[in-house]
C-alpha cells in the first residue's frame, strides 16, 4: 500500500518502538552497540555507520522524495560535500549559475583544488546546458527555484539532456521541499536538501540529506558517510523528524502567506521588482506551474534605493528578523549582497543580477496581515509626497 504525503510525513521510517511500545520514535543516544559474539549484532554496530534514529530520518525523507535511499549528514553543506565526493579528479560539473553561496564556495574554493572543474551556466536555458556538457562531464547540478532570484530551471528538460549524454542530474531541492517539487519523478538521479530549512522548519537544528533511488549511488554515498563521518547526532535527527510531521501543513501556510506578500509588494512604491515564481510576470512562471505543486515561500524584491537606503529599510522592520537562513516558522529576511552571497565575487554577483537593493524574504507562519503591516511601515519613506520623495 502506498500512502500519500501527509501520512508518509508522520509514519514513514517510524514504526512504534518494538522494545517499549513508545509511540514516538526514540532518540538512540549511544555511540556503539552490544555484540553478542564478535561480528554478531542486532543490525547496528557503531553509530557513525548507522544509528536507529538516523535511519528513521533517512527512511522518512527518502519516502517523501519517492525514492528508496536517504543518507543523512550533519548539515546541508556536508550533504553537498558527500554528493561531490562521488566525483574524481578530472571530472567536470555543469551547474546553475546563481546557486546557494556556500555551494558556489565549496565548488570553486574546495573541490576545484582536487581537480574537479565547474562550468556555471544559466540553466533556465536547456540549450546552454547542452552546450556546456563535455566528454568528462559527470554531474549536472541544478538549483531551482534558485537563490536569491528564484529563477526556474526545467528539471525534466535538463535531466533528459544530461541522461542522453551519460551525465547524472543532481537537484538541490531545499527551496521547494519534497512537497512542492519531485525531482526524481522528473528524471533527476540525486536530490540534496539542507534539512536545516523547511524540513526541520524551526530554526533550531542543522542537517542535510542526499536521496537517490539508484542502489549503487546509495552504496557509494553510504560508504562516504561512514568513511568521512560528517553524520548528524541522534538528537538532531529526532528534531528533524519532529519537523517532518508537520511539513505538509507548514508548507501550505508558508505558500499562502508568500503569495499574499508577493502580490502586495508588487504594487508598492519604492519596490522596483518582485521575484516570485507564482507571479504571472515571472520569467519562470510557466515552467514553475508545470513542475511545482505551489511556488514556495521565498520572495525576493529589489528596492529602488541605494545601499544606505536599503540598510535604513532593514533597520525599520520590526517583526521580520534580519538573519541568514530560511524556511522557519519565523519570518526572516536577508540582504544577499552583504550576507548570503558575500562570498561570491562582486563581478559575479552583478553578472547574475544580485543588486545592492535586493532583499530576500523567507515568509514565515505569522499572521500575514502583521507581516504586511510591518513591510508597509518600513516602506513609508518611499511613498510619494506631492512632487518629490520623502526620503530625497
Ligand atoms: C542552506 C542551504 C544549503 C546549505 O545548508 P546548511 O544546512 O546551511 O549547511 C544548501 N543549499 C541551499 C539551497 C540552502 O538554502
Amino acid at each position: 500500500m502506498s500512502y500519500r504525503y501527509d501520512t508518509l510525513a508522520i509514519h514513514a521510517g517510524q514504526p512504534d518502538d518494538e522494545a517499549t511500545g513508545a509511540v514516538t520514535f526514540p532518540i538512540y543516544q549511544t555511540s556503539t552497540f552490544h555484540q553478542t559474539e564478535p561480528g554478531v549484532n542486532k543490525g547496528f554496530c557503531y553509530a557513525r555507520t548507522d544509528n536507529p534514529t538516523r535511519r528513521a530520518l533517512e527512511e522518512n525523507l527518502a519516502a517523501l522524495e519517492g525514492a528508496r535511499y536517504g543518507v543523512a549528514f550533519a548539515s546541508g553543506m556536508s550533504a553537498i560535500h558527500g554528493t561531490l565526493s562521488l566525483l574524481s579528479a578530472g571530472d567536470h560539473v555543469v551547474s546553475t549559475q546563481d546557486l546557494y553561496g556556500g555551494a558556489w564556495r565549496i565548488f570553486t574554493k574546495f573541490f576545484a583544488k582536487f581537480g574537479v572543474e565547474f562550468t556555471f551556466v544559466d540553466t533556465t536555458d536547456p540549450a546552454a546546458v547542452h552546450a556546456a556538457i563535455r566528454p568528462e562531464t559527470k554531474f549536472l547540478w541544478l538549483e531551482t527555484p534558485s537563490n536569491p532570484l528564484l529563477k526556474i530551471t526545467d528539471i525534466a528538460a535538463c535531466a533528459a539532456i544530461a541522461r542522453h549524454a551519460g551525465v547524472r542530474t543532481v537537484v538541490d531541492n531545499t527551496f521547494a521541499t519534497p512537497l512542492l517539487q519531485h525531482p526524481i519523478a522528473l528524471g533527476a538521479d540525486i536530490v540534496v536538501h539542507s534539512t536545516t530549512k523547511y524540513i526541520n522548519g524551526h530554526s533550531d537544528v542543522l542537517g542535510g540529506v542526499v536521496i537517490t533511488d539508484d542502489e549503487s549511488l546509495a552504496a557509494e554515498l553510504k560508504f562516504f558517510q561512514n568513511a568521512v563521518g560528517g553524520v548528524p547526532g541522534p538528537q538532531d535527527c529526532f528534531l528533524i523528524l519532529r519537523g517532518t510531521k508537520t511539513l505538509p501543513l507548514r508548507v501550505q501556510r508558508h505558500c499562502d502567506n508568500a503569495e499574499e506578500v508577493a502580490g502586495w509588494l508588487r504594487n508598492q512604491e519604492g519596490v522596483a521588482r518582485v521575484f516570485y515564481p507564482g507571479l504571472a510576470e515571472h520569467d519562470g512562471h510557466a515552467v514553475a506551474r508545470r513542475q511545482m505543486e505551489r511556488f514556495g515561500a521565498i520572495v525576493s524584491f529589489e528596492l529602488d534605493a541605494s545601499v544606505e537606503e536599503t540598510r535604513a529599510f532593514t533597520r525599520r522592520l520590526k517583526l521580520w528578523t534580519l538573519a541568514e537562513s530560511l524556511g522557519s516558522v519565523k519570518s526572516l529576511f536577508c540582504h544577499p549582497a552583504t550576507m548570503t552571497h558575500a562570498s561570491v565575487e562582486p563581478e559575479v554577483r552583478r553578472k547574475v543580477g544580485i543588486g545592492d537593493g535586493l532583499l530576500r524574504l523567507s515568509v514565515g507562519l505569522e499572521d500575514v496581515r502583521d507581516l504586511i503591516d510591518d513591510l508597509q511601515q518600513a516602506l513609508e519613506p518611499f511613498r510619494t509626497v506631492s512632487a518629490g520623495r520623502a526620503y530625497a
